[in-house]
C-alpha cells in the first residue's frame, strides 16, 4: 500500500501498516495479518491497545459532554478526578496539575512556568534529550540536526552531557530550569548512573533553578515503577507527563506545587491558556487507564517481565556479535547494534515475521523494545523468538 497522498509524510519510508483494529499487544491489518507491538505505539499503550475499561470510560463521558469551555474555567468531573488521582500517586509537593494535549505542550508549559516563577531566562538541557517538537520544546531538544533548520529558537539554552556529574557545575544562579528525562528514550534508552539524578537535584536546589523531569516516556509503570524518578528517590519541581497518561487518547500534563502553579494565574492572569487541554473525554480515558495500572499493579509486573525480557535478550546477545549493548529498566529497553544497517535489517525482518520494533529518534543503531506492560508470557516468548530468528544470518 502506498502511503496516502494527502497525509503529510514525516519520513521517506513510513511503515504503512493499514490498521483495522488493535487489542492488547496486537495490531491487526487490512490484509488479515496480526502484528505483535513491541513499541506500544511509541510508549503509549502501557495497558495494551483498546483497553475495554478505557473504551467504556470514553463512551460514558462522550454521552455526558464533550468540550464545554476552555481549560480552567468550569468544573469538569473527569478532569478533577484525574487531577486528584495524579496528586495522590505523585510525591509531595507535586499536587497541582495543568492538563495539555500532548507531551510537547507539557514541556512548553513547564518551561514557561519556570521562567515566570524564577524571573530568570536561561535553560539547561542535555545532549541526546527529546522533549517535543514545538519551538520551545525543540529549543531544549539535545540534537543539533533537529534544531538547526528551525533557528532562531529560544536563546540562552545550554546543553550539558547527560550522565556527567562534573558538568552540572555549569548550572548556576542564571538558570530558570533544567529539563531532563530520567531515562533518555529517544537518545537510545540511556539509564543514568546512580549518582547523576540526585546530583542534578542537589545542584538545582543549591542555585535556585527549577528541576523539570520529563516522564512522558518513562511514566506510568514503564520502567518498573509508576514513575522512573522513584528509582533514584528524586522529586523534581515540575514533572511532565504524556503518552500513556491518556490511555490511548491525547493528553499531557505538567504538575508542580500549588505555590509554583499559582504563577500562571496572575501578573498577568491567563498567562498560559488552552482550549482543549484536559479534554473531558481524554481525562476520563486517563483516569480509567490509571485505575487499571494501579489495580493490576502493572508497575510491579513491568519490573518482573522487564527483567525476564532483559535476560532473554542478554542470552541472545551472547551468540550474536552484532549486538553491542543491551540497556534499560523495566520494559524500556534499548538493543544497540553495531551499525544502522544491521538495526534496519532487524526491524524489517522482525516486521516480516509479525513483530513491530523501531529505532529511537537520536540513535538509528538502537532498537526500541517497549511492549505493552500487559504483554502475556506467551507473547513475550513469541517476541523473543522472533528477535532471535530475525538476528540470525
Ligand atoms: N518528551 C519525551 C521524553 C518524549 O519521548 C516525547 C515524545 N517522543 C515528547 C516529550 C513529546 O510528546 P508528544 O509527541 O506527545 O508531543
Amino acid at each position: 500500500m502506498a502511503f496516502p497522498k494527502h497525509l503529510c509524510p514525516t519520513s521517506p519510508h513510513p511503515m504503512g501498516l493499514e490498521i483495522t483494529h488493535a487489542r492488547g499487544s496486537i495490531l491487526y491489518t487490512q490484509d488479515g495479518k496480526a502484528y505483535l507491538d513491541f513499541i506500544s505505539g511509541i510508549g503509549v499503550a502501557n495497558i495494551g491497545h483498546t483497553h475495554p475499561a478505557v473504551v467504556a470510560a470514553i463512551q460514558a463521558q462522550a454521552e455526558r459532554h464533550l468540550h464545554v469551555m476552555v481549560y480552567g474555567e468550569y468544573l469538569q468531573a473527569s478532569q478533577t478526578a484525574l487531577a486528584e488521582k495524579l496528586s495522590a500517586v505523585l510525591p509531595a509537593p507535586l499536587s497541582c496539575v495543568y492538563f495539555t494535549n500532548s507531551g510537547t505542550e507539557a514541556t512548553e508549559g513547564a518551561l514557561k512556568l519556570a521562567k515566570k516563577f524564577t524571573r530568570r531566562r536561561r535553560l539547561v538541557s542535555f545532549d541526546g534529550s527529546f522533549h517535543g517538537d514545538t519551538h520551545g520544546a525543540c529549543s531544549v531538544t539535545g540534537r543539533e540536526m533537529y534544531r538547526t533548520p528551525f533557528e532562531p529558537l529560544l536563546p540562552d539554552v545550554t546543553f550539558l552531557p547527560f550522565n556527567q556529574v562534573e558538568a552540572l557545575r555549569e548550572i548556576d544562579e542564571s538558570v530558570a530550569a533544567v529539563i531532563a528525562e530520567p531515562i533518555q528514550g529517544e537518545g537510545g534508552m540511556r539509564v543514568p548512573d546512580a549518582a547523576f539524578l540526585p546530583a542534578l537535584r542537589a545542584r538545582c536546589r543549591a542555585v535556585g533553578a527549577l528541576l523539570i523531569l520529563d516522564e512522558a516516556q518513562t511514566g506510568f509503570g514503564r520502567t518498573g515503577r509508576l514513575f522512573a524518578m522513584s528509582h533514584w528517590d528524586v522529586v523534581p519541581d515540575i514533572i511532565t507527563l504524556a503518552k500513556a497518561l491518556g490511555g490511548g487518547m491525547p493528553l499531557g500534563a505538567f504538575v508542580a506545587s500549588p505555590r509554583l502553579m499559582k504563577t500562571l494565574s496572575r501578573d498577568p492572569p491567563l498567562s498560559h491558556v488552552t482550549t482543549f487541554g484536559g479534554h473531558p473525554v481524554c481525562c476520563a480515558a486517563g483516569l480509567a487507564s490509571l485505575n487499571v495500572i494501579l489495580k493490576t499493579r502493572l508497575s510491579t509486573r513491568a519490573a518482573r517481565m522487564g527483567a525476564r525480557l532483559m535476560s532473554a535478550l542478554r542470552a541472545i546477545a551472547q551468540t550474536t556479535p552484532a549486538i553491542v549493548e543491551i540497556r534499560g529498566l523495566g520494559m524500556m529497553i534499548g538493543l544497540e547494534l553495531a551499525d544502522a544497517k544491521q538495526a534496519e535489517r532487524l526491524v524489517k525482518r522482525a516486521r516480516a515475521r509479525g513483530l513491530i520494533l523501531g529505532w529511537t529518534l537520536h540513535s538509528d543503531r538502537t532498537i526500541r523494545i517497549a511492549p505493552p506492560l500487559t504483554l502475556s508470557n506467551a507473547e513475550m516468548d513469541q517476541g523473543i523468538d522472533t528477535i532471535h530468528a530475525a538476528l540470525k544470518r
